[in-house]
């Protein structure tokens, strides 16, 4: 039986949104939580075009020391400060076991970001937590690998696992990732899971955010996961994989062509 997650959101009728239904979910918000304004920004306008999960990291796995690692237990209070706001459930990474509970308490879905996928002792806290857990890929993982992983989770009675595409590591350099379009139906056969697309890690192009969405939906993404920033020029991480508010207010009708046509 295919596995439906449920997470509560009050902007949505009926407090519950479904992940693995019939629906098509949208999970947008920034990167990085970087301040309250450019959260709350970017949360009332992604709200308003129907997302209904918040994304934004506040732990952030930094390929560069030097880089913007998030603010911490700070940014997940304004995310929960958000979430009151909004209505939106709210999700956001965590990277080591030890802080899975204290992520727990602010948010509704933790994140495995693609190099934590095969971090054990996190797998296995996650799988002790009650939290959704949505799996990211390991950049170079293969199919089997990241499955296993998500049977970490599960095998420690957490049954509520969401995979993620993200793109994984190939000789292709014009793009940050290669993303593989055959992991949401190939999913559909190999697993009860629920499949969701992030076509902003997966591209760390813009450019190429709306036409990855729509692919994904049309391969049977269950949810999508999109970077969203007032000022991407100016973001502290991954600008160039922010699409606009505007950018996102012209894809959000599109997506639900693409989602009602298949
Ligand atoms: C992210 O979504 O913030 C992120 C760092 O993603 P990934 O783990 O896919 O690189």
């Amino acid at each position: 039986e295919n596995t439906i997650v449920e997470v509560s959101a009050a902007c949505v009728e009926g407090g519950v949104v479904r992940i693995g239904g019939k629906e098509v979910v949208m999970m947008a918000g920034p990167c990085t939580v970087e301040s309250e304004k450019q959260l709350m920004t970017t949360a009332e306008a992604v709200r308003k075009q129907g997302a209904v999960i918040l994304r934004g990291g506040a732990f952030k796995p930094s390929t560069s020391p030097y880089g913007f690692r998030g603010l911490g237990e700070e940014g997940l209070k304004l995310l929960a400060k958000a979430r009151d706001e909004f209505g939106m459930a709210i999700i956001t990474e965590v990277m080591t076991p030890t802080d899975v509970a204290m992520v727990s308490e602010y948010a509704d879905i933790l994140q495995i970001g693609t190099r934590n996928m095969q971090n054990y002792m996190l797998l296995d806290e996650v799988g002790r937590s009650n939290r959704p857990a949505v799996l990211k890929r390991g950049m170079s993982s293969t199919f089997e690998e990241w499955l296993l992983a998500a049977e970490y989770i599960l095998s420690q009675g957490n049954r509520n696992v969401i995979l993620c595409e993200r793109g994984i590591r190939t000789f292709e350099k014009t793009t940050r990732n290669t993303m593989d379009i055959s992991a949401f139906p190939l999913t559909k056969i190999l697993s009860h899971l629920p499949i969701i697309s992030d076509p902003s890690q997966g591209t760390g192009r813009r450019d190429l955010v709306g036409p990855m969405s729509l692919a994904s939906v049309a391969a049977g993404a269950d949810a999508l996961l999109i970077e969203v920033h007032p000022n991407p020029d100016e973001a502290l991480k991954d600008g160039a994989q922010s699409l606009t508010i505007e950018q996102f207010s012209t894809l959000m009708p599109q997506l639900h062509a693409v989602a009602n046509a298949v």
